[in-house]
């Protein structure tokens, strides 16, 4: 049954990991928290069950853009939806709450600052809801990267309709910020889903940064024309990257604050419409996109935080093809950020961001998998190399570690299983700084016995025992660890433990050369011929190419080559609209083609 709305609706024949459970759960009137990464498939979980019953869904969105495509794209297959923003005119929004009081909407979009208005909650009090989605849920945590006061107004949800279900919905959130959201919200009998942050469709490479044009311009050419994000560090280096790229023929436009909203606008809906393939941007650029077809995503510069990088990388690839993130890594930036860390007065928060900034070095010198590494980092244990980035493409060699990892292990015990890695490192390291003497951890029989580790090489083993589920971080909103019980029997049961040679050097890695994008199972002639099919069906309609159709869909035509309608429903992300839609159009094409 609801497989066959998923193809009906959606076009897709399966569900995405943790899809099915999340939306049975969902129907059966419970609430719901999901942590699922970008691209993971979280529209569907409350668009699905809209669908199944009576009755409208209400979906919470913090970015007026986002809400438009979701809209958009709903519309495009044939769901009934519309949104209620500052965008809107007052006589449009009065025409949308009649016709929502007739029942003429599945789901209905609403920017969570309307919430504060009366005349609002009086309207809501009227309609026949069947549940609240909440996207972007970790805005209503203030230990969350993206806190949005706006969003505490969805407390009002439980107040005023006790009864109905909520689903929230976040990309990251640490223990503690999924805790605040299940409490915020008043989240009752739910459950909470966690997939996987491990994204296997983005081959990841962190290399030197010598010659950073050249390997940028590479990268680019790798992907024929299809979407490039590079993320610079200032405005000055945005435009004149893309200057750069301009010189080589290459569509590109820079985007960074300081242009007009018109401007930025400008950028960004060209982006969207690949009439420009690559955009140079600080990090204000991404927010408000939900393009699905990004190939390469580029840092020229240190990203800031691990939670930003993930974010920004999590642009590549949301339609699941492989896609290349590449960093280009120098320590001269880190002397930047020093520099620009100096300058900030406010030294809580100064020092919260050089551990941030810190974190970032250390996944970057690493010489772990590189997956291994971000997912222990969010508190993901158990994966395995992904034996596709940098790292693990390069020769590995292993050594006895048992010694220092059980050095590591009673540390954490010895200090009350409380303390943070930085802390754990000083006090194996044998320092006598302030914070240790006061607590008198220099007493302690494991003080300063890892002398001769680097703190980089500690740090590194560390991480390894996180990937392994031999420490965890505790639930507070302060990074500390304790030992698990598979770390105790390891201590206890004096296992033997080989792990990965730890070097103390940056990663040299020479760039993959985007094989993974070139090795291409279907005609890439025809493709290009669909695309442009694409592009004039979507230029008519005024909406981005990928609404009609995502890249995954265009490559399965050029792929199975389908003439007939019967054939062409076949393809994902086909849907009855679609099929109505665009069925002759390209079914026309391809029989031309053959
Ligand atoms: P998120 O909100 O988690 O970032 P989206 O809901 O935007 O992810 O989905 C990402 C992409 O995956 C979209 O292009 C969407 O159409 C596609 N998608 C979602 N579910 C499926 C599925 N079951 N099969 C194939 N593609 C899917």
């Amino acid at each position: 049954m609801i497989e066959k709305k998923l193809k009906k609706y959606f076009g897709y024949s399966n569900f995405r990991p943790l899809q099915k459970e999340v939306i049975t759960h969902v129907l059966s009137g419970r609430d719901a928290l999901v942590v699922m990464p970008t691209g993971g498939g979280k529209s569907l979980l409350f668009q699905l069950p809209a669908l199944m019953r009576d009755g409208v869904t209400i979906v919470i969105s913090p970015l007026i853009s986002l809400m438009k495509d979701q809209v958009d794209s709903l519309t495009a297959n044939g769901i009934q939806a519309t949104m209620f923003n500052s965008s809107i005119d007052t006589q449009k929004l009065r025409q949308r709450e009649v016709a929502s009081l007739h029942g003429e909407y599945k789901l209905i979009y609403l920017a969570p600052e309307r919430l504060a208005n009366p005349h609002v909650r009086t309207w809501l009090g009227k309609l026949n809801i069947t549940s609240f989605a909440i996207d972007e849920a970790h805005c209503i945590s203030q230990w969350g990267h993206d806190f949005r006061p706006d969003y505490r107004n969805l407390k009002l949800f439980r107040k005023d309709f006790p009864q109905i279900p909520i689903i929230a919905l976040t990309a990251s959130a640490t223990a503690s910020v999924q805790s605040d959201i299940i409490r915020e919200l008043e989240l009752h009998n739910h459950k909470t889903f966690v997939s996987s942050f491990y994204r296997d469709n983005l081959h990841i490479t962190v290399t030197s940064k010598s010659g950073a044009n050249a390997k940028i311009l590479r990268l680019i050419k790798n992907c024929d024309g299809e979407s490039c994000i590079v993320y610079c560090f200032s405005r000055k280096e945005t435009e004149e990257l893309s200057e750069f790229l301009n010189v080589h023929d290459i569509p590109a436009n820079a985007y960074h604050a300081g242009l007009s909203p018109e401007d930025r606008h400008e950028v960004q809906d060209a982006f969207v419409r690949d009439e420009i393939t690559v955009v140079t941007a600080t990090v204000a650029f991404g927010m408000g996109i939900d393009k699905p077809d990004v190939r390469l995503v580029i840092h020229k510069t240190f990203p800031k935080t691990i939670e930003g990088y993930y974010q920004e990388i999590g642009r590549a690839g949301r339609d699941g093809l492989p896609a290349e993130v590449v960093m280009l890594y120098s320590a001269g930036d880190k002397v930047k950020l020093d520099f620009f860390l100096q300058q900030m007065e406010d030294s809580q928060r100064r020092i919260s961001e050089e551990t941030k900034i810190k974190e970032v070095m250390d996944y970057a010198q690493s010489r772990i998998c590189r997956w291994k590494w971000m997912t222990a980092y969010f508190g993901q244990i158990g994966l395995e190399d992904c034996e596709q980035c940098d790292v693990c493409k390069s020769v590995k060699d292993t050594e006895d570690a048992t010694e220092i990892v059980q050095k590591i292990l009673s540390c954490v015990i010895k200090t009350g299983n409380a303390f943070g890695k930085g802390h754990i490192i000083k006090v194996l390291r044998g320092s006598r700084e302030k914070g240790i003497l006061q607590r008198e951890h220099h007493n302690l029989s494991v003080h300063g016995i890892a002398k001769q580790y680097s703190a980089q090489q500690i740090g590194e083993y560390f991480t390894h025992l996180i990937a392994l589920g031999f420490v965890a971080k505790g639930t507070t909103e302060y990074d500390t660890y304790r030992i698990t019980a598979r770390g105790a029997e390891f201590l206890n049961k004096r296992e033997i433990i080989e792990l990965p040679k730890i070097k103390n050097e940056i990663a040299k890695a020479s760039l993959t050369k985007g094989a993974t994008i070139k090795d291409k199972d279907y005609d890439v002639e025809i493709f290009q011929k669909l695309r442009e099919l694409r592009r004039e069906i979507a230029d008519e309609n005024g909406v981005p190419a990928f609404m009609v159709f995502g890249d995954v869909s265009l490559r399965a035509m050029a792929r199975e080559m389908p003439t007939t309608l019967d054939e062409f429903v076949c393809i994902p992300g086909v849907g009855s609209k679609k099929l109505q839609d665009y069925g002759q159009q390209f079914t026309r094409l391809l029989s031309e083609m053959r």
